[in-house]
């Protein structure tokens, strides 16, 4: 049995409702920041509990431009995770920041307790990571931040309504970013992303800095960037939009299943599963000192196991002029070495998820 990771062919498989509607927009022809940008906006304000959403380019521009928004730049130094994809701290480095990183929990999410100790004068916004779809401890994240009186971003790429005691991903800070990527749970077909904020000031700077500061056709508020959602992803997105609770409920689902089928076994280390915690599960991730003989298993027996990611964000060539050093993060890094990612998509059949649990428990029993 093989058991892929991308469902990119199968989710797309009937598409005619989305392709009746991207002819429609060639009729109308309004390629850039069309009705369906409007109407994607307004849905997705929604189901992130927040005021408004800006359609942007990328998940990546929807950090950099929330970070430009509350005026972050050259000078100031922003903390976050050093665990993530490349994009957080990429957006970061893009302001002409710093990012000053802070070690991660057993949630893969940043550990607040260390948080408070990385404040520093030139610190000017905090950007925690709901890393792998699992919610930061937004709880004492907001504490802290609220006492240092710094703003906080949530890089909510990953993390498409989840939540925290019933309250949604996104809507903790003073904006967050969101990708539409086609692996993320909500995607459309290439890149696309939006911010969320419920703040007006925040949003009509938003507004300006995704279309080259324009305030019309002739009038430059600020410079800006050329950053706008594609009205024809929107046209995909608003079609998805409708089956997103569905697509977190499959992923939930099949978590647990997950879950229930490999956490009696002695050598894996599941994250912690709070009950008050919704995890929507972009990626299902455990530790395990096999990893690596683990992942070959896995990968021979057709089940298409992945890591995310093996090599810390501070310890890439990249990140060398950040001056830290192997040791740094030593969580981070150590999860670096035993993290596991399985396929937990919405397309899984409950016998693929059966036959992945068998194949693991087979590695560690035989
Ligand atoms: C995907 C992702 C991004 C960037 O999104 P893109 O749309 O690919 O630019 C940023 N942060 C995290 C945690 C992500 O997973």
């Amino acid at each position: 049995m093989r058991v892929n990771y991308s469902y990119l062919q199968e989710q797309f498989a009937d598409s005619e409702a989305i392709l009746h509607d991207i002819k429609g927009l060639l009729h109308t022809a309004q390629f850039t920041l069309g009705p369906p940008v409007q109407e994607f906006e307004e849905s997705f304000a929604r189901l992130c509990a927040s005021r408004f959403a800006v359609g942007v380019g990328t998940g990546t521009d929807a950090l950099f431009l929330a970070l430009k928004a509350i005026g972050v730049g050259p000078g100031h130094e922003v903390i976050s995770a050093p665990n993530s994809f490349i994009a957080t701290t990429g957006a970061i480095v893009a302001t002409g920041a710093r990012p000053v990183f802070v070690d991660v929990g057993e949630d893969f999410c940043i550990d607040p307790a260390r948080i408070e100790r990385a404040i520093r004068k030139r610190t000017k916004a905090l950007l925690p990571v709901h890393y792998s779809g699992c919610p930061a401890p937004m709880g004492p994240i907001m504490k802290i931040a609220r006492a240092h009186k710094l703003p906080v971003i949530e890089d909510a790429c990953q993390a498409i309504s989840g939540a925290i005691d019933g309250k949604v991903t996104g809507s903790f800070g003073v904006a967050a970013g969101f990708s539409l990527h086609p692996l993320k749970n909500l995607n459309v077909w290439g890149d696309g992303g939006a911010v969320v904020t419920s703040d007006p000031k925040i949003h009509g700077r938003l507004k300006l800095l995704r279309n080259h500061g324009l305030q019309n056709r002739d009038q430059v508020e600020i410079f800006g960037y050329n950053s706008r959602l594609d009205t024809l992803q929107a046209i995909v997105a608003n079609h998805l939009i409708k089956d997103a609770e569905k697509i977190t409920n499959a992923r939930i689902r099949n978590a647990a299943r997950i879950d229930e089928g490999i956490r009696d076994l002695s050598g894996i280390v599941l994250p912690p599963r709070p009950h008050n915690v919704r995890q929507v599960y972009h990626n299902y991730m455990f530790q395990t000192r096999d990893r690596d003989r683990l992942l070959a298993w896995l990968l021979e027996h057709g089940v298409e196991a992945k890591i995310h990611y093996p090599i810390p964000l501070h310890l890439q060539k990249a990140a060398r002029h950040l001056g830290y050093k192997k040791g740094d993060f030593p969580v981070a890094e150590r999860q670096a070495k035993r993290i596991i990612t399985l396929p937990v998509h919405q397309h899984l059949t409950d016998a693929q998820i059966d036959y992945m649990v068998d194949t693991i428990r087979k590695f560690y029993t035989r």
